[in-house]
C-alpha cells in the first residue's frame, strides 16, 4: 500500500511534541501527531510537579564552588542524586554542563531564555480556552520555602539575581507564609513568593486536552515507533499501525528518547537527562496546601494536585534506562513530613521521569543541520511544560519563515558544532 501523505509529522505528543503539532495546525498544515503509547503525556509530562514556571530565567547550573561539588559527589545534597554505578557511562556530559556553568555560560542562557520564559504563560492560556481547559490551570504562584538564616540568604540571592529580568518575588516572613499556606509547620520559617506563574492540578490532564484540541481541528493522532523514520527521495516516512504516512517535514520531539534518533541521523549532541521521582500523598485530616511549595534547602516539591499531595524530587543523574531506585524519595520524605501536612503514601512505588537536558541549560529548536525536513525540539530539561506552547510556536515560525517571536540562535543544533 503506498504511504498515506501529510504536510508535518510531529514524533512524541508529550507536551513538547502535542504543542508543535498544534503550531503546525494554526499554520494550515496537515499534521500527523505519533506516540508509541497512542495518547498524549505518557511520560515525563505525565508525572512532573506542573508549574509554568516562569520566573525559572536562571538555569539550573552544576555547582562550581569545591565545597558544593565535594557534597553532591558523596550524595550529602538531597537536592541531587549521584548513581555511582552509571558515572563511566554519564562523565563526559556531566563534565560538559560542569564546563557550561560559568557566571558567562550561566547569564547566556538567563538572556535567551528571559523573552522565551516571558511568552510562555499567554501560549498556555491561550490552548487552553480553545481547549475548555483553562480550569487546569491555577493562578496563586507557587513558593520557595526555607527552614534558617543559611536558606533566606539562598532565596534572597536568587531574587536578587533575577531583578535584572523584572521578576520579583515577595519576600514572606514567618506570618505572610502561613497567611498563604496555612499548614505549613514552624519549620519553615519564610519563603519567597513568586506570584505570577501558573500551575495545573494535573500535567496529563491538560497536555491531554490539548491534545483533543489538535484531534478535533483535524489532526491525526497515530500510534507507532518514531524509529522506524527513513527518508524517501522527497522527504521522510514513518510506519504507524494505520500504514504509512509520508511527509515533507518531520519534527523529533521525543523528549528524553530524542537522542537516539537524532544520533541515527549524525547528530551528536551532549544529551543526558536528570531523573526524578513523585509519590502522591494523603493529606493528614482537613490539611493541605493550595500551590506548589518548594522546600529550597532541601531540593523536593510538594504540590496539590488531583490525585493527591504530589512530592517531586531533584535530580538524580543515572543512565537514562537505570532501574529505577527508591534511595531519591526515601532520602526526602522524611523533610517533607516535617514541613507538610503529608500522610500515607497512595502508591506502591514511585513513578520515574527523565528531564532531557543540554549542558546550556537550553532546549535545542530548529532545523536539523545538513537533513532538510527534519527538525529538532527537544531538551527542555526541567521546564518542558513551561515551555512546550512557546517551543512550538517557535518552531512553527521557523518551519514557516515567519519572524520569531525571539531569536532562535541561542536555541539552534548548531551551537554544540556540526
Ligand atoms: C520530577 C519532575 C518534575 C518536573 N517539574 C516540572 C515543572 O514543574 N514544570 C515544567 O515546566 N517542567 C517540569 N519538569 C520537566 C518536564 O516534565 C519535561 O521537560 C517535559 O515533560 C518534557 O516533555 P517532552 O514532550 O519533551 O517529553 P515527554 O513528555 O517525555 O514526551 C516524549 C514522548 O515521546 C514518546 N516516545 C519516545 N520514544 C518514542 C518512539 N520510539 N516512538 C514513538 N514515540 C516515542 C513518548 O511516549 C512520549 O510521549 C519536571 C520533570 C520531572 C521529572
Amino acid at each position: 500500500m503506498p504511504a498515506e501523505t501529510v504536510d508535518a509529522i510531529v514524533l512524541g505528543a508529550g507536551f513538547v511534541g502535542v504543542s508543535a503539532a498544534l503550531a503546525l495546525q494554526a499554520r494550515g498544515r496537515r499534521v500527523a501527531l505519533v506516540d508509541r503509547h497512542g495518547k498524549a503525556a505518557g511520560e515525563t509530562s505525565f508525572g512532573n510537579a506542573g508549574i509554568v514556571q516562569t520566573e525559572a530565567v536562571m538555569p539550573y547550573v552544576f555547582p562550581r564552588a569545591p565545597i558544593d561539588i565535594a557534597r553532591g559527589a558523596l550524595n550529602l545534597d538531597p537536592r541531587a542524586y549521584i548513581r555511582y554505578g552509571a558515572l563511566p557511562a554519564i562523565a563526559p556530559a556531566i563534565f560538559r554542563y560542569f564546563a557550561a556553568s560559568t557566571p558567562a555560560g550561566k547569564n547566556a542562557t538567563a538572556r535567551a531564555m528571559a523573552p522565551f520564559l516571558a511568552a510562555a504563560s499567554a501560549e498556555h492560556l491561550k490552548l487552553a480556552h480553545d481547549a475548555g481547559s483553562e480550569a487546569l490551570l491555577r493562578r496563586g504562584g507557587w513558593i520557595k520555602a526555607f527552614r534558617s538564616a543559611r536558606g533566606e540568604d539562598m532565596a534572597n540571592r536568587e531574587a536578587e539575581e533575577l531583578k535584572a529580568y523584572g521578576i520579583r518575588p515577595s519576600m514572606l516572613d514567618r506570618a505572610a507564609l502561613t497567611a498563604l499556606e496555612p499548614h505549613l509547620s514552624e519549620a519553615a520559617i519564610g519563603g519567597a513568593h513568586y506570584a505570577d506563574p501558573l500551575s495545573t492540578p494535573d500535567p496529563e490532564a491538560l497536555a491531554q486536552s490539548y491534545a483533543a484540541l489538535f484531534v478535533n481541528r483535524g489532526g491525526r493522532f497515530e500510534t507507532g515507533d518514531a524509529l522506524s523514520l527513513e527518508p524517501t527521495g522527497a522527504g521522510w516516512m514513518v510506519t504507524t499501525e494505520s500504514g504509512r504516512l509520508a511527509a515533507s517535514d518531520v519534527v523529533i520531539a521525543l523528549g528524553p528518547w530524542s537522542n537516539e534518533l537524532a544520533r541515527r541521523y549524525g547528530l551528536r549532541l551532549p544529551f543526558f537527562v536528570k531523573r526524578g521521582y513523585h509519590m502522591h500523598y494523603e493529606a493528614k485530616g482537613n490539611a493541605g496546601l493550595t500551590r506548589p511549595v518548594l522546600d529550597l534547602e532541601r531540593g523536593y516539591l510538594v504540590t496539590p494536585m488531583t490525585r493527591g499531595l504530589r512530592l517531586t524530587t531533584g535530580a538524580e543523574f543515572a543512565r537514562r534506562d537505570d532501574p529505577p531506585s527508591s534511595a531519591q524519595l526515601d532520602r526526602v520524605e522524611p523533610f517533607a513530613r516535617e514541613l507538610f501536612p503529608i500522610g500515607a503514601r497512595k502508591e506502591p512505588k514511585p513513578w520515574l521521569g527523565r528531564r532531557p537536558c543540554l549542558p546550556d541549560m537550553r532546549p535545542v529548536i530548529g532545523p536539523f543541520p545538513g537533513k532538510p525536513g527534519l527538525w529538532l525540539d527537544f531538551g527542555h530539561h526541567h521546564l518542558g511544560l513551561t515551555l512546550g506552547p512557546v517551543s512550538g510556536r517557535l518552531l512553527a515560525e521557523m518551519m514557516s519563515g515567519e519572524a520569531p517571536l525571539v531569536d532562535p540562535d541561542p536555541f539552534r543544533a548548531e551551537r554544540f558544532g556540526r
